[in-house]
């Protein structure tokens, strides 16, 4: 019989498959990396898991102990369930921007969540950052996981992304394309790759435009989950070679194609590094093997990206122009 111990083992070892619509008239074969496939659907379990083992093995996370992070997202899918595998309890605190939807995914795996307002400076008491921190000292064994400093989080990227692409490709890949938000992805998986091929992968990060990775001040942009408005101590600042901008409109076009031409429903980060990963085609040859990778899957955005009344509210064209049964029946 083959069978996982438990949905932790399930974690990682995700598929490659080749972008055909998208890069028709490209030279190179361009491969995305799909991380929705991870039990918790992103690429956050690996994180998850990495940053409990270590946290369990320094004694920071004790039998019994309370998982506390300022996560809306992702991230804090993977702890909850890293976290009731393993009989803790998870506490996220979370602003009153992110949407019911969010907080019942995480409650829905046994995660307690308290909401803070947005509008308030982060110094105030009721902040965010002031009641996580305020948690972590008042419950008792509680630990913070803090991916945006945890060098867990790269490490993991190191262990077990950089490994699987440089397998499945056969050490062919020549150039890796991720988002960049705490940095973790692009830090581990990169180093990884320059490493064992000998500095011959070129490394690129997708950044949306206004982040700090490009050169920006932290500008608000939509796109979730990718961009910063500072250095965070996960992020490797000697590994990538070149920091691709994107707009959010081009972003939220690539993710729409990806659903309706590539059959891959993913979210808004995921259109952003496909569309820097076109960029750097262009300029690549047939004998260039490029891996895109994918942090999560679409279901999130369905009332955004993928709802034409969003779009349409933020100035976004969808330029699909198809008709719908509706036009015809008019
Ligand atoms: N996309 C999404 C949807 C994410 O949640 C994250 C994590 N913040 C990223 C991309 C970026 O990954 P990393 O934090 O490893 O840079």
């Amino acid at each position: 019989m083959r069978y996982a111990q438990s949905v932790v083992e399930l974690v990682g070892n995700t598929p490659l498959v080749r972008l055909n619509s998208l890069t028709r008239g490209l030279r190179p074969l361009v491969l995305a990396k799909v991380e929705y496939v991870n039990p918790g659907g992103s690429v956050k379990d690996r994180i998850a898991v990495r940053m409990i083992d270590e946290a369990e093995a320094s004694g920071a996370l004790q039998p019994g102990g309370t998982i506390v992070e300022p996560t809306s997202g992702n991230t804090g899918v993977g702890l909850a369930l890293v976290a009731q595998q393993r009989g803790y309890r998870c506490v996220f605190v979370c602003p009153d921007k992110v949407s019911e939807d969010k907080r019942n995914v995480l409650r829905a795996y046994g995660a307690e969540v308290v909401v803070c307002p947005t509008a308030v400076a982060p110094e105030d008491p009721n902040s965010y950052y002031s009641v996580s921190d305020r948690l972590v000292r008042e419950i008792p064994k509680a630990w913070k996981p803090n991916q945006y400093a945890n060098p867990a989080n790269p490490a993991s990227h190191y262990a077990s992304t950089g490994p699987e692409i440089w397998a499945d490709t056969e050490g062919r890949v020549t150039h890796f394309v991720a988002g960049v938000g705490t940095g973790g992805t692009i830090s581990g998986t990169g180093r990884y790759l320059k490493e064992v091929s000998e500095g011959r992968v070129q490394v690129i990060g997708a950044d949306p435009e206004g982040s700090v990775y490009s050169g920006g001040t932290g500008r608000p942009y939509l796109v979730e989950g990718v961009g910063e408005d500072f250095w965070p101590d996960a992020y490797d600042r000697t590994v990538a070679d070149e920091i691709v901008a994107v707009s959010d409109s081009d972003s939220f076009e690539i993710t729409r194609r990806l659903a309706r031409e590539e059959g891959l429903l993913v979210g808004g980060s995921c259109g952003m590094a496909v569309a820097a990963a076109l960029t750097v085609a262009e300029r690549l040859t047939e004998d260039d093997v490029l891996v895109v990778l994918l942090p999560d899957g679409g279901r999130g955005y369905l009332s955004k990206i993928f709802s034409d009344t969003w779009m349409a509210s933020y100035g976004f064209v969808s330029n699909e122009g198809s008709a719908t049964v509706g036009d015809v029946l008019r």
